[in-house]
């Protein structure tokens, strides 16, 4: 399989550098506010904080997928001497919390890397995370192409145009077969 160029985006996180401000939370829920720019709830942004000012513990978390069920087994983390809940370093969306779903719909949330209209030269959380807990990069990695359906069928049609459709659906029965 021939192999292709992908861009991934990252965003870096230094927790040390994190002072808890929220403004992350602030400009994503706006962003992504309809229209635009029109509210700015925290409880609607793809990024929160796990907060506990007690622990000295700012962690911010980007939303991930969504998951039907809750873990059986969860971890518990102590950096630095730091002690984190047990789901704070987890980003899905899950029945086990309200983190990560639109508080009206209860739909979960997920980061889209502000890909959104208008293009955005970087994440809104990381321009306006002035504490540069947040940076943002770009890579370039080779992956294998993916066959695309139509790649597919053109390759099938081609395929029954020159040994007739009874011959590749034989051929296909037999291979089913070995599997
Ligand atoms: S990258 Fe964009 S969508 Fe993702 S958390 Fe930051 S502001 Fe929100
Ligand atoms: S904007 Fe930066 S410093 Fe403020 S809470 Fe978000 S990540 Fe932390």
């Amino acid at each position: 399989m021939s192999k292709v160029k992908k861009k991934v985006k990252v965003i870096k996180i230094d927790v040390d550098k994190c002072n808890g401000c929220r403004a992350c939370e602030v400009a994503c829920s706006a962003f992504h506010a309809k229209p635009k720019y029109s509210s700015n709830n925290p409880a609607r942004s793809r990024i929160r904080l796990i907060r506990e000012p007690l622990k000295d513990v700012y962690l911010p978390v980007y939303a991930g997928e969504y998951t039907k069920a809750e873990c059986t087994g969860k971890d518990k983390y102590v950096i630095d001497g730091k002690e984190y809940d047990e789901c704070d370093f987890c980003r899905a969306s899950c029945p086990s919390r309200d983190l990560f779903k639109e508080p009206d719909s209860g739909l979960p949330l997920k980061c889209d890397m502000c890909e959104d209209d208008p293009p955005q030269e970087k994440p809104l959380c990381v321009q306006w995370c002035l504490n540069d807990a947040l940076t943002y990069e770009e890579r370039e990695e080779e992956v294998e192409e993916e066959v695309k359906l139509e790649d597919v069928e053109i390759g099938v049609e081609s395929m029954v145009d020159k040994y007739g459709l009874q011959k590749v659906m034989d051929t296909v029965a037999r291979m089913a077969k070995k599997e």
